[in-house]
């Protein structure tokens, strides 16, 4: 079966999907995206996504493309259309097509809408999670709104890249004093010694992930101790057990940073008890 995206107003083979090449987001990445988890054909957490979608538009003046009902609409409609039943479904909003230049086009000029889908087999993740992931640590090196979800990625695709070369999945980044940020494309998490579990608090430096607030909730909900508050990498290398948490990785268990176990080198009871329950909380919109 062929995918299919949606375009500015049009479902078209993904083949054959584009954009005009002085889109904003093509010629500086001025745009906004989100990724929601798709599960048993339903999106998780949309309600969710789609209010950190708008505060992102709102951060960067963007108007929204359409209502929320109408997105929810499209939405709906690419994962139809794209049969997915396990996986994620992809939506960008750019400040649209105009000649190239700095300043903000003209008021009146449509933002561009993409919304693409595609199926994940669960069983990688459950694989991946069941083995733990390695990271390695890199300077923090993005400009400070991070709370935005632009997809302005580059600092995040060299520095995932540097932890592919290095035989590693993700990366922490670092700010300058030594606390770790977040991942490349995960918020970031430690079980202290003491069984704490701790998390960088959402109101700087990081993406507040959707999977860490519903994470906080399960958090609750199993009784844990929860310290929002940074950490280093010192005190992540003494952890009982590390993960990272997002969208599509749910929460996944972290054996190794900088080449160094965590723990006994092993995912941990914590991270897979949360992995385990996330779905009992998150919401499913049907
Ligand atoms: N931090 C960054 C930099 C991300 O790119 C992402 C997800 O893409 C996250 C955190 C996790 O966010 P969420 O849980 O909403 O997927």
């Amino acid at each position: 079966m062929s995918r299919i995206a949606y375009v500015n107003g049009s479902y078209v083979p993904h083949a054959e999907a584009g954009v005009h090449v002085e889109d904003r987001g093509y010629q500086f990445g001025d745009g906004v995206y989100e990724v929601c988890e798709v599960r048993g054909g339903h999106m998780v957490d949309e309600r969710r996504h789609m209010a950190r979608l708008v505060r992102s538009l709102g951060e960067l003046r963007i108007r929204l493309p359409m209502s929320l009902a109408a997105l929810g609409v499209v939405l709906r409609q690419t994962i139809a259309r794209n049969r997915v039943r396990d996986g994620l479904v992809y939506l960008q909003v750019t400040r649209g097509v105009a000649r190239r230049d700095h300043y903000f086009p003209d008021a009146a000029t449509p933002p561009s809408l993409v919304v693409t889908a595609r199926a994940i087999d669960p069983a990688k993740g459950e694989a991946v999670a069941g083995q733990g992931i390695a990271v390695i640590t890199v300077p923090d090196n993005r400009w400070e709104r991070v709370d935005i979800k632009t997809i302005g990625l580059l600092p995040n695709v060299l520095a995932k890249e540097a932890a592919k070369q290095a035989g590693a999945r993700e990366a922490w980044f670092v700010d300058a004093a030594g606390h770790v940020t977040e991942g490349g494309s995960t918020n970031a998490w430690i079980v202290t010694p003491e069984g704490r579990l701790v998390t960088r608090p959402a109101e700087s430096g990081i993406l507040r992930g959707i999977t860490r607030t519903v994470m906080l909730e399960v958090a609750e909900k199993l009784q844990l101790r929860v310290e929002e508050r940074p950490f280093t990498v010192a005190e992540a290398l003494a952890a009982r057990e590390a993960f990272v948490t997002s969208a599509t990785n749910f929460a996944t268990p972290v054996v190794r940073i900088d080449g160094r176990d965590i723990g006994d080198g092993r995912p941990g009871p914590v991270a897979r008890a949360l992995r385990e329950n996330f779905h009992r909380v998150a919401e499913i919109a049907r």
